[in-house]
């Protein structure tokens, strides 16, 4: 092979060198840092990017050269260094220069049967990762002693290539190289990297060591510590030490050792004190000065230790936010570094509870992943099961065709909600993300069986009602029997750390909450407040639905106004408990919004007692049913629509929130309530509401003898709201963008129904992701933009915000910050997420 002397493709790694993660991977600069802190680290040679792109492609360079930086008869180790630790790379190579000759050299100094178990294993891996021969062929005999295996794997090596083992430790070490570089631009190997997010060009370098001799005589071993424990990040001198060993062999041999004296046995801390003690003082110079917490990889040579490598330690979502924390605590790095070193999602993670990693994942069929955690429990078919299951204490999973309003009682008793259809817009999910409940929705693969009682999976499996499953809504799968969960925790540092976010951010986060509960949850994780109350879902509380039926039925205004006036003290109630959890902070409050068929019974049945309850004939009820069905109803009557035409349920909320209002200003903070006026298509729908609201509030001002101010909103989330939005912000206080119903006329895509196509869509590359989940900037986006634009050039002072699904997301908050918004407005247990996404934003 022609040989190129590429010297600046090969560096000695030493204090100065021109060295960089980008050209030679990181665990090169990594090692050039522990040799600028002074470091023990035996002689190191790097191979950058473009030198292993070489040599895949024949270019060796020179090896003779590469040699000559290590003392002469020195063992050598090759590694990967590739630009991000988690992308992998060809395992190591140690022992490189063993042969015939080394081995009689080693047998005198560390003895015969410690020189051949080297030389046995160099041949091993040489010839199974090199030379790729047979790893059964190579199989060293273990009952045999060291001698004989060696020699019975070097006639199998002359067996198999016709030649003798290669002698020229040149020779070795490129061949090695060729190797390792090969099996990097390997098919596998680039789509497990891509998997993990590698771009397709990513570089490998090698880094090509002096070995450190962990076998010889007097206390000679290797090991690897720790300072911390990866599983909850806590101080904790962790690892494990293994005499006679190299490599990470005292990680996976039962025999090594602990590292600190305690009641388990031999430590090292006993039989090297010295050792311990420097591992310890290095230890804290490495946190310091590296500005990370590190395992250090060190061998021990006849009472001398050397350090061969560091690398971040491998951590739990827990422990990565308390590691970030307890540096910035101890001033290593600074509160920004801190918040930017924790991915939002690992918060996410830490709010509900996971399946554990390494549980056993018997997989029944996946869906779409639409509110995260982990729950097991009996499958249930309806609310009515599911109400009867938690009745008895025991836990239920709701699977559905789809949910609707009607099936939210189950759903508030359910552990777990699973769908056959819909997306993550669809109702199921949006009220999983509410209520913190695991979600899978969209799951298609899945039949249910009513008849029978059973679904069935897609390899035929049947599970009947009754029986135990698991769902994993952060994964989007169902799960077969009960996996073992991990408990969420929401601890000290997460609080932290999204106390310094908060310093940072410069964009508000309000929550989507309906409820008290949510209410609650929304104040425990720190939102700003409500920035949309869904009124509609308080009406499915308790037996409201049944008062709802009545007022649909009333057949003239002050019928229906009679029944209202029912509903009015229970809304009431509602709102100032609303106005007391959130303590003085902004309450947003969206009037009526569904179409009233949503409250009908769809089943015979439900006609059947909602007949009895009305004392009418059930013929006459099912016309009437029959009557309000419309043919596209997210599209028909509903919101401000309803606002316009039937305006008593308007008045009523209006009148409930008023009244809310006086009583919390008498005992609690004032409030200043925000009532916002949903599926706005026209000025003239909200110069109509607003009229009547006005009306409303001058009235509960006399009445109560209490004075207080509203602010009057409008939700935008038609395409024609956005484009009069400047006519539109002239009556308005806010404009809060529902970017749901939003994406759903941009692109004339249903909510409900884009879920059976939506998969091959994203396949295909026509959408890069679902436009429910991630915003669309540039077509949604281009219509909040311009809305924003227009709205504010008529109405300078306007407030502006996100309220749909994605609001919490990073793409959304990016976009809301660049746009200027005064805040973004998410489900509640998305808040501690926002938080985090929004200061990494702001840094
Ligand atoms: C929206 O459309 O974005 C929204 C927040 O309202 P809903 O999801 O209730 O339609
Ligand atoms: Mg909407």
């Amino acid at each position: 092979m022609q040989q190129f002397p590429i010297f600046d493709e090969v560096t000695p790694i030493t204090p100065t060198a021109r060295m960089s993660a980008a050209v030679h991977g990181g665990r090169a600069k990594c090692l050039q840092r522990l040799i600028r802190l002074d470091f023990p680290v035996p002689a190191t040679v790097a191979l950058s990017f473009d030198a292993i792109r070489g040599i895949a492609r024949g270019r060796m360079p020179d090896i003779a050269a590469i040699l000559a930086a290590f003392e002469p008869g020195r063992l050598l180790s090759v590694r990967p260094s590739s630009q991000d630790p988690d992308w992998g790379g060809p395992g190591a190579v140690l022992n490189i220069g063993m042969s015939d000759a080394a081995h009689a050299r080693l047998s005198r100094t560390i003895g015969a049967a410690a020189a051949s178990r080297l030389y046995l294993r160099f041949v091993q891996t040489y010839a199974v990762h090199v030379a790729r021969l047979d790893p059964e062929t190579f199989e060293p005999d273990a009952g045999a002693p060291p001698e004989a295996a060696l020699a019975a794997l070097l006639s199998a090596w002359e067996a198999e290539t016709d030649e003798p083992f290669p002698q020229d430790p040149g020779v070795q070490l490129a061949e090695v190289l060729r190797s390792m570089a090969r099996a990097w631009e390997g098919t596998t190997a680039r789509l497990l990297r891509q998997a993990k997010g590698a771009p397709a060009d990513a570089g490998l370098g090698l880094v090509v060591q002096e070995m450190a001799m962990g076998v010889g005589p007097d206390e000679s071993g290797s090991g690897v510590i720790q300072f911390v424990d990866g599983a909850s990040g806590q101080p904790q001198v962790t690892g494990r030490y293994l005499s006679q060993s190299q490599g990470r062999d005292a990680l996976s041999e039962a025999r090594a050792i602990y590292l600190t004296r305690d009641e388990r046995g031999p430590s090292l801390e006993d039989i090297c004190p010295a050792i311990f003690d420097e591992l310890h003082r290095l230890g804290r110079i490495g946190r310091r000065r590296l500005r990370e917490e590190m395992q250090i990889e060190f061998t021990v040579e006849a009472e001398r230790l050397r350090i061969l490598d560091a690398v971040r330690v491998q951590r739990s979502s827990r422990a990565a936010v308390r590691i970030a924390v307890d540096l910035a605590e101890d001033g290593v790095i600074d509160r920004a570094d801190a918040i930017c070193r924790v991915d939002p999602n690992e918060i996410s993670e830490l709010l509900h509870r996971q399946v554990d990693a390494g549980a056993h994942r018997d997989l029944l069929v996946r869906g779409i992943a639409a509110s995260p955690g982990a729950a097991a429990g009996r499958l249930c078919f309806t609310a009515a099961e599911a109400q009867a299951c938690a009745a008895r204490g025991e836990e239920a999973i709701l699977v559905r065709r789809e949910t609707t309003p009607e099936d939210i009682r189950g759903m508030n008793v359910a552990r777990a909600v699973v769908t056959l259809r819909g997306g993550v817009t669809s109702h199921a999910a949006v009220i999983g993300r509410g209520l913190g409940l695991p979600c899978v929705v969209g799951a298609s693969d899945l039949a249910i069986d009513r008849r029978a009682g059973v679904i069935v999976a897609p390899d035929g499996r049947r599970i009947a009602e009754g029986e135990i499953v698991t769902v994993d809504g952060t994964r989007g799968e169902v799960l077969a029997g009960e996996a073992a969960t991990v408990e969420a925790a929401l601890h000290d540092s997460v609080r932290t750390l999204l106390g310094w976010a908060d310093g940072f951010r410069d964009i508000g986060i309000r929550a989507n909450a309906d409820t008290p509960r949510d209410a609650q949850t929304a104040r425990n994780f720190a939102a700003e407040g409500i920035g949309l109350c869904r009124t509609e879902h308080m009406f499915f509380e308790g037996d409201r639905i049944g008062l709802m039926r009545e007022m649909i039925f009333a057949e003239e205004p002050d019928d229906r106004r009679a029944v209202l006036d029912r509903l009015l003290p229970l809304q009431r109630a509602d709102f100032a408990a609303l106005f007391d959890i959130m303590a003085g902070q902004p309450v947003t409050i969206r009037l009526f919004d569904p179409p009233l068929h949503e409250f009908l019974p769809a089943d015979k049945q439900g006609l059947r007692e909602l007949a009895e309850t009305l004392s009418l004939p059930v013929p006459e009820v099912s016309a009437r049913v029959e009557a309000l069905s419309e043919y596209n109803p997210m599209l028909g009557m509903r919101g401000v629509r309803l606002g316009v035409t039937v305006p008593e349920i308007y008045e009523m909320q209006a009148r409930a929130i008023f009244e809310a209002t006086a009583e919390t200003a008498r005992h609690g903070d004032p409030v200043v309530p925000e009532i916002m006026i949903p599926l706005v298509s026209a000025m003239r729908e909200v110069e109509l509401v607003k009229a009547r609201i006005d009306a409303v509030a001058a009235s509960t001002r006399a009445m109560t003898g209490v004075d207080f101010d509203y602010r009057l909103g409008v939700m935008v989330e038609t395409p024609r709201a956005c484009l009069r939005a400047g006519d539109i912000a002239e009556h308005a206080a806010f404009l809060s963008f529902g970017t749901n119903d939003l994406t759903q006329m941009t692109y004339g895509l249903s909510r409900d129904d884009a879920g059976r196509f939506m998969s091959a869509y994203v396949r295909e590359g026509v959408y890069e992701e679902d436009p429910f989940h991630l915003l669309d900037t540039e077509g949604v986006g281009e219509l909040i933009r311009m809305g924003a634009e227009r709205g504010r050039a008529r109405s300078p002072g306007v407030t502006l915000s996100i309220c749909g699904e994605h609001g919490g997301s990073r793409r959304a908050i990016a976009f809301s910050r660049e746009l200027g918004f005064d805040y973004v407005s998410c489900s509640p247990f998305r808040v501690p997420v926002a938080r985090l996404a929004a200061a990494q934003l702001a840094i």
